[in-house]
């Protein structure tokens, strides 16, 4: 007992060391390099940003969160490569936005979990990055679809732009998301959707239903955030 929890210490004190020294090697990066940081306010955080919706994007339908909403211990199947994507993303230094329309007004069935938590822990479940000093989940405040969906999203990336971050990719598989990303002036050309609109208005198709392909021969060669130019 005494020896395993020796262990469990000893890794917890190594993996805070690696993180260090990754938290080190990155602010070097960003402060030397030609991206955007946080320098202005302090901190040498690199502000290169991908902001990925999450239904039907990073699962393989809309209907796998209504599953979730109908019985809150029912699990949304993920799309291929999609955690392995998005951690790509992240050892590579990008602050990871999950930006997703679920309303935060919803309540689990069965669980009486909030959408809130629900999301996150799905995340957490399936491996995504959520490092809280590089990740952001945010859900809508209200009950969102079409037009207002789009301005809820657009608007959320607004405030984002305002606090400094600049996004270098964009991942969705709606139209909404397509118009709020077009708003948001990401451009086109790091504007990746999935699904019956891929590749519509301009965007770049992700063809299939899963990631893997695009994780190796995209973001696999990606620079890494704040790179020097
Ligand atoms: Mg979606």
């Amino acid at each position: 007992m005494t020896r395993g929890a020796g262990l469990r210490f000893s890794r917890r004190w190594l993996g805070g060391m690696v993180a260090g020294l990754v938290a080190s090697l990155v602010g070097a990066a960003c402060s030397g390099g030609g991206g955007a940081t946080a320098g202005d306010t302090g901190g040498s955080q690199c502000l290169e940003a991908i902001v990925f919706d999450i239904d039907e994007t990073l699962t393989i339908s809309d209907a796998e969160w209504e599953m979730q909403k109908a019985d809150g211990t029912y699990d949304p199947v993920e799309r291929a490569a999609a955690s392995e994507m998005v951690s790509a993303y992240a050892d590579r230094g990008y602050q990871i936005i999950y930006l997703t329309a679920r309303s935060q007004t919803w309540v689990l069935g069965g669980t009486g979990e909030s959408s809130t938590d629900a999301t996150r822990r799905w995340l957490e479940e399936h491996g995504f990055p959520l490092d809280p000093a590089s990740s952001r989940i945010i859900l809508s405040k209200t009950l969102v679809s079409g037009d207002t969906a789009i301005a809820y999203k657009a608007g959320a990336l607004a405030d984002m732009q305002a606090e400094g971050l600049v996004f270098d990719g964009a991942y969705g598989n709606a139209t909404t998301d397509i118009a709020a990303f077009a708003q948001a002036k990401i451009p086109k050309d790091v504007t990746f959707i999935i699904g019956v609109h891929a590749g519509e208005e301009g965007t770049v198709a992700i063809a299939g239903e899963g990631w893997q392909a695009h994780l190796d021969t995209y973001v696999s060669s990606v620079n890494g955030a704040c790179a020097a130019p």
